[in-house]
């Protein structure tokens, strides 16, 4: 058996892994066209900030691929796939066999196609490179264009070193895609306390600057700055796949099955590039973040190495507290409306609280926990987590979960009822959430 993996990153590496658990012996090729193997790219923000060195971003030791017995193809971009001589093409017009491949391939930062765009000190965060550009762009002021997870990193990363910060993000409010807008206001306001300017509702127009960027015009105003970063999100790197054949689903990642088989056999697609099934939607969806990358690669790894594995569905989540200083997390929909499978029949119902520091807000579905958003106190998100999870009708409990003090005791008929369906791992998730 020859395996093949082309992106060396949280899918890749995870796949590795599964591979490795079944099949110690056979050829195992990996191909990243990052010169830097196994870094974190969610340490990426705390490496611009100068608060981590580069070897303390690796989420693996440097003796990874010796232990694993894979041969590293660092810094080599994979061309082309033949699906026929089962064969990929380098950039340097070699061809390597395979038996089965992986496409681990991950996203593509958007670059919104703006009126100055190509100059220079206008960046994206997504590769190391990236990261290593942005660290050594000299300047005082900073403009970053986004306010999604990655933008708001970021500003925060370049504030602390003591940069000069204005955020800027076209739609109404701070991470517009996972928090709501009550949510939002609280975070905002901690930004902002943290000395960065935040526009809303503004959008970037052009960029002046003779060959370096100089000023961003927006709607409203000019922004003078020295430097830019882009972080409007990512979309599926199918760039391979196109030319090969291999289905794309209609949100533009791979569609691969509960095997993470795409539709042509022995070929495997894993992580950002994909299209899953979200438990929370009851439909596929891209959800790029890191843990479902993760467990998507070691369910393809288990399948390519010849162990049955179905993938149950996954739902994002997002924390953004180590950031701004206040605990906030937000998992599942973010409101009942933004549900994009929603069917006759179903029922939405949100439930908050707030007070002035804090947001807690459940969104459930004909009765089922589907999103959970928490600020200030996240105390029990790992129980939220295991709830939505578990697709446990919740609708008897609501004011035992919306309680300040959860207590056990009112939780545990539900658990009773559901006990068969928690793993031992979730219970105790369950039950480190009433301690
Ligand atoms: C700055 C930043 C912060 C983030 N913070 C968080 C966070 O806090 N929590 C969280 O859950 N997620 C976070 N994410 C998202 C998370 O990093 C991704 O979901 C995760 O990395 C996806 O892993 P992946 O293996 O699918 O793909 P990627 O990490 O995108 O890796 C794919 C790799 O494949 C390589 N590649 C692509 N095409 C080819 C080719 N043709 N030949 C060779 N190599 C190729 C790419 O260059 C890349 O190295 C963050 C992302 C960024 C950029």
């Amino acid at each position: 058996m020859r395996y093949v993996i082309i992106g060396g990153s949280a899918a890749g590496i995870s796949a590795i892994e599964a591979i490795r658990s079944i099949d110690r012996e056979s050829p195992l090729d990996l191909f990243s066209d990052e010169a830097t193997p196994l870094f974190s790219r969610v340490l990426l923000p705390y490496y611009i900030a100068e608060e981590l060195s580069k070897p303390l971003l690796n989420f693996r030791s440097g003796d990874f691929f010796e232990q694993n017995r894979v041969t590293p193809h660092l810094g080599m971009r994979v061309r082309q796939i033949s699906i026929d001589s089962k064969t990929v093409q380098t950039q340097n017009g070699d061809s390597q066999p395979f038996d089965k491949l992986l496409l681990a391939t991950g996203g593509n930062p958007i670059v919104p196609p703006i009126p100055g765009i190509e100059k220079e000190g206008i960046s994206t965060l997504k590769t190391m490179a990236d990261a290593e550009r942005i660290y050594n762009l000299k300047g005082r002021k900073a403009v970053v264009i986004g306010a999604g997870s990655v933008g708001v990193e970021s500003c925060i990363s370049l504030r602390r070193r003591g940069m000069e910060v204005t955020l800027l993000e076209q739609l109404g409010h701070v991470l517009p895609t996972v928090f709501d807008e009550e949510a939002a206001s609280i975070i905002r306001k901690r930004i902002e306390d943290l000395g960065i300017k935040t526009i809303t509702g503004e959008k970037a127009l052009r960029f002046t600057g003779n060959g370096w960027v100089k000023s961003v015009i927006t709607d409203n105003r000019k922004i003078e700055c020295d430097m830019v970063v882009i972080a409007v999100g990512v979309k599926p790197a199918i760039e391979l796949v196109q030319t090969a054949g291999i289905e794309i689903g209609s949100l533009g990642g791979i569609r691969v099955n509960g095997r993470m088989m795409t539709s042509v056999p022995d070929i495997y697609a894993a992580g950002d590039v994909t299209e899953t099934y979200d438990i929370t939607r009851d439909s596929n969806w891209i959800n790029a973040i890191w843990p479902c990358a993760v467990e998507q690669g070691r369910i393809a790894g288990l399948n390519m190495a010849g162990r049955e594995a179905l993938y149950e569905g996954s739902f994002r989540r997002n924390s953004i507290g180590n950031f701004i200083g206040v605990p906030a997390i937000s998992m599942g929909l973010t409101q009942a409306e933004t549900c994009s499978s929603c069917e006759a029949g179903e029922t939405f119902q949100e439930i908050k609280r707030r007070t002035r520091d804090t947001y807690m807000k459940l969104i459930l579905k004909n009765g089922r926990l589907v999103g959970a958003i928490l600020v200030g106190q996240i105390q029990k998100a790992g129980l939220f987590f295991v709830l939505i999870k578990k697709r446990i009708d919740v609708s008897d409990y609501l004011s035992v979960l919306m309680s300040r003090d959860l207590n056990f005791m009112n939780l545990l008929p539900l658990i009773r009822r559901n006990a068969g369906r928690f793993t031992e791992t979730e219970y105790k998730e369950i039950m480190d959430t009433m301690l």
